[in-house]
């Protein structure tokens, strides 16, 4: 079928939820794509921050090939070896005590909440229910999920959401300050707001959230879906500060690009969680947890973080070098293989002119253009990447 064909059809089949690229992709390999007429893209999106090991990574489709052959799903009724396996590891590179799977992010973000929720029931009775997010935070399109991100866009059609949220000013801690009260029982944030626009959060904001949370007996919530597994050059973006959550949320890279989520929390918070208080029937399955299993050890391997922060580095000389020679260039920032470049005029336009020419690249926001590649990419990507990005950003001009 040509690639007008396919679109056809699609525009005749789907309902109309994304603006999607002129072009249908076939096969991948690593840090490079194809589409059904043969042209290559050099992919610095990795599927939105999610093919940590890139496209058909040999180890992953062993282990798919391999547990797909045994067992691919068998429900929450019962254990296996995999999810055990994966709970284990995970649970040992944070802070975390316990794990809860989910299959998304924002799926791990409602369940999240409604662990907040229960711990603040049976700690302080019912009326401590209210949760304080950030302006510009992303956290899912579920119905608490929702309510706790910023964008009005997002929210407003579908109101009314979850009651309670609050939101309070990125890195702002006088105004968090000034509406954290006894009646919230969390406070969610991302250490590296992604969608937002890759605005990292100081140490010091951090620090302070969980000061205020202790002093008013609510949960910290770092929400590491985009910033965790690796990709700031950390296995998780908030060790790289000092301070610890109650409760984590991960997703983007876990399965490298199968979809699961983990709730990761402390054995203060799983005491208050029973049989029958949350569930799933997909979740935590074999093949997904398998896969994830073998992921995440290549994610989390020190040689892995080190390879994140040099290229990472690299990736931000590279960038400073384009602002410095590029007016419409106003900052760039993030940390490891996490960046945004905040430009003057639009970030979609830049994308577009970039994917012409054989590039892919995703915005966060109106005018930040976010490079969150493959955590192995090499330098020579990274040449290649500024040489197109460099023509891409005279659309601005
Ligand atoms: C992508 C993302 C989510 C939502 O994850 P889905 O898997 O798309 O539901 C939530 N929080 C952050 C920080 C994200 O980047």
């Amino acid at each position: 079928m040509s690639t007008s064909q396919v679109i056809a059809d699609a525009e005749r089949y789907f309902v109309k939820a994304y603006n999607r690229a002129a072009f249908v992709l076939a096969h991948g390999k690593g840090m490079e794509v194809w589409d059904t007429e043969g042209r290559r893209y050099l992919d610095f999106v990795a599927g939105i921050a999610v093919n940590a090991l890139g496209h058909a990574d040999p180890t992953s489709l062993t282990v798919i090939q391999e547990q797909a052959a045994k067992l691919t799903h068998v429900s929450s009724l019962y254990w296996t070896e995999p999810a055990v396996e994966l709970a284990k590891l995970l649970v040992e590179s944070c802070f975390a005590d316990k794990v809860f799977f989910s299959n998304s992010g924002t799926e791990a973000v409602e369940g999240a909440l409604k662990f907040a929720r229960k711990v603040a029931r049976q700690t302080h009775g019912p009326g401590k229910t209210g949760i304080v997010a950030f302006e510009h935070s992303f956290h899912g399109r579920t119905m608490g999920a929702l309510a706790t991100t910023h964008k009005a866009q997002y929210r407003e059609p579908f109101e009314p959401l979850m009651p309670g949220v609050r939101f309070a000013p990125f890195n702002d801690l006088t105004t968090t300050r000034q509406i954290m009260d006894d009646t919230v029982c969390a406070v969610i944030v991302e250490p590296i707001q992604g969608e937002g626009g890759v605005t990292p959060a100081t140490d010091e904001f951090l620090a302070g959230l969980r000061q205020l949370c202790d002093q008013h007996g609510a949960l910290l919530i770092f929400d590491e879906i985009q910033s965790g597994g690796g990709r700031t050059g950390t296995v998780w973006a908030h060790q790289a500060t000092d301070t610890m959550p109650d409760i984590m949320v991960a997703a983007k890279p876990l399965g490298n690009g199968l979809p699961i989520g983990a709730i990761l929390v402390t054995d203060a918070v799983a005491a208050h969680i029973q049989p029958g208080d949350h569930g799933s029937t997909f979740a935590g399955g074999p093949l997904v947890c398998a896969v994830a299993a073998a992921v995440f050890r290549r994610l989390s391997d020190p040689a892995m973080l080190a390879h994140v922060r040099e290229v990472g580095d690299y990736l931000r000389t590279r960038l400073g070098e384009i602002q410095a020679h590029d007016s419409n260039v106003v900052d760039i920032r993030g940390r490891g293989l996490m960046q945004g470049m905040q430009v003057r005029g639009s970030a979609a336009a830049v994308k577009n002119a970039a994917q012409e020419a054989g590039l892919l690249l995703v915005p966060a926001g109106d005018d930040v253009i976010r490079f969150v590649p493959p955590l192995i990419v090499e330098r020579e990507h990274v040449d290649e990447m500024i040489g197109i990005l460099h023509h891409a950003l005279e659309v601005l001009s």
